[in-house]
């Protein structure tokens, strides 16, 4: 398996490939050619035809201040669907061009260089390998985690933590109706100033998780900066989770850093044994893998042994199974946004059932991730984030008939 540095990436939502892609490549290049007056980004094919409209321009202007963007939809022989030209000047001379390519899940490919991101840093195949070398090892998930990735990864983590605590905070703080068309509104700041008269502490709980997780996906939505858990729709789940832990329960930032890294390795099982993509299995590779591995974190953070942190990760994925991915207006708003806050709430329910009865279980992690993905290459095409099929389908039915019937004027 690769670094779990794979699963989380810090750019631009709503999308990773057509955003934090692209950020990440703009960010690469500007800290390659620091000293350069100008920089210039061709964008071609997919980037190209999607235009402004995903947000990657917006992306490369962050990553890259001051660049002119390009858009190139004429040339059709591309190396790859998702392809960048990226050119720095000095003093109006060309000083450096290079292609680099937008491959998925954030992850960018520079042409002619090896990715460190290729390198294999875990042996282990699946969970029930690195459960067995840990107990054959005695050491816990996260002594595993770093013997192997190294003392580097913690400061990634850092990096991964204040970006998703921006994220939330910057949601809450921000109202206001969301891009796209369909007239959404923000609502994670309401929720969290709307505190119940007589309220209990279980539903004050739920109602502040929920609030971390809109303002994350919100966030994302907004085409703001986020950090992929493993996606950019399902981003809110993880962070709502920690940071609620964080700044309401008074969690330290040192145990949810061990919380992130232990998460991060459900989230790399999950990419290296099945998918993480709603477009290949539907939006349980991205709700139900972020419910995973909020699970794994929380569990993390209780202090649960090993088994109860793989059960509590396996029954967060298994009530998940069968999630479609039906975005409506093909936007990542219904029903990716209110989907955050539930899985963020199902991932704790996971966790106090696991904590009781890891010893009955009868279903192993990379059991139920192995059924995910054959439940995800079953699925009809219609509900693998095509928009043609469920909500996004049933939504477009209903407001034609409304228009037609007047209901609307
Ligand atoms: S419904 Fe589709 S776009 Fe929305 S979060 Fe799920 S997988 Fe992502």
């Amino acid at each position: 398996m690769k670094s779990i540095t794979s699963v989380y990436k810090i750019g631009n939502g709503p999308s990773s490939s057509h955003t934090v892609g692209p950020f990440h490549a703009a960010q690469t290049f500007g800290n390659r050619y620091p000293d350069a007056d100008a920089y210039q980004v061709t964008l071609f094919g997919s980037l190209a035809f999607t235009g402004e409209g995903h947000g990657t321009a917006k992306a490369i202007r962050e990553g890259l201040p001051g660049s002119q963007i390009i858009f190139n939809t004429e040339e059709t022989d591309l190396p790859h669907p998702n392809t960048m030209l990226f050119k720095a000047f000095k003093k109006e001379k060309e000083i450096a061009s290079v292609r680099i390519f937008s491959i998925g899940g954030g992850s960018i490919r520079i042409e002619n260089e090896a990715s460190e991101e290729d390198k294999e840093v875990y042996p282990q195949k699946n969970f029930t390998e690195i459960l067995s070398l840990c107990n054959q090892e005695k050491i816990n998930l996260l002594q595993l985690i770093y013997i192997l990735e190294g003392a580097s990864l913690r400061e990634y983590l850092k990096k991964v933590w204040k970006a998703m605590q921006d994220s939330v905070e910057r949601g809450l703080s921000t109202e206001g109706i969301l891009p796209g068309g369909l007239g959404l509104l923000r609502k994670a700041k309401f929720l969290y100033e709307k505190r119940c008269y007589n309220e209990s502490a279980d539903v004050t709980m739920n109602r502040l998780i929920a609030a971390y997780a809109y303002a994350v996906s919100e966030e994302n939505a907004a085409e703001n900066v986020v950090v992929t858990a493993p996606t950019c729709g399902s981003c809110g789940v993880l962070p709502s989770i920690l940071y609620y832990m964080y700044h309401d329960r008074g969690f330290p930032e040192e145990e949810i850093l061990n919380a992130l890294a232990v998460a991060g390795m459900i989230g790399n099982v999950i990419r290296t044994n099945a998918s993480i993509s709603g477009a290949e299995c539907g939006c349980q590779a991205e709700i139900g893998s972020a419910c995973s591995m909020a699970a794994a974190a929380v569990a993390t953070l209780y202090g649960l042994n090993i088994d109860q942190i793989e059960y509590a990760s396996e029954i967060a994925m298994e009530h998940n199974l069968g999630l479609t991915c039906d975005p409506v207006n093909g936007l990542v708003q219904i029903p990716c946004i209110e989907r955050n806050a539930v899985a963020a709430m199902r991932a704790l329910s996971a966790v106090n059932l696991s904590r009781f009865l890891y010893t009955t279980r009868k279903i192993s992690f990379d059991e139920v991730v192995a059924t995910m993905y054959r439940t995800g290459l079953d699925l009809n095409e219609k509900y693998r984030e095509t928009s043609h099929g469920g909500l996004a389908q049933i939504y477009r039915e209903f407001e034609k008939e409304k228009a037609a019937t007047g209901v609307l004027a």
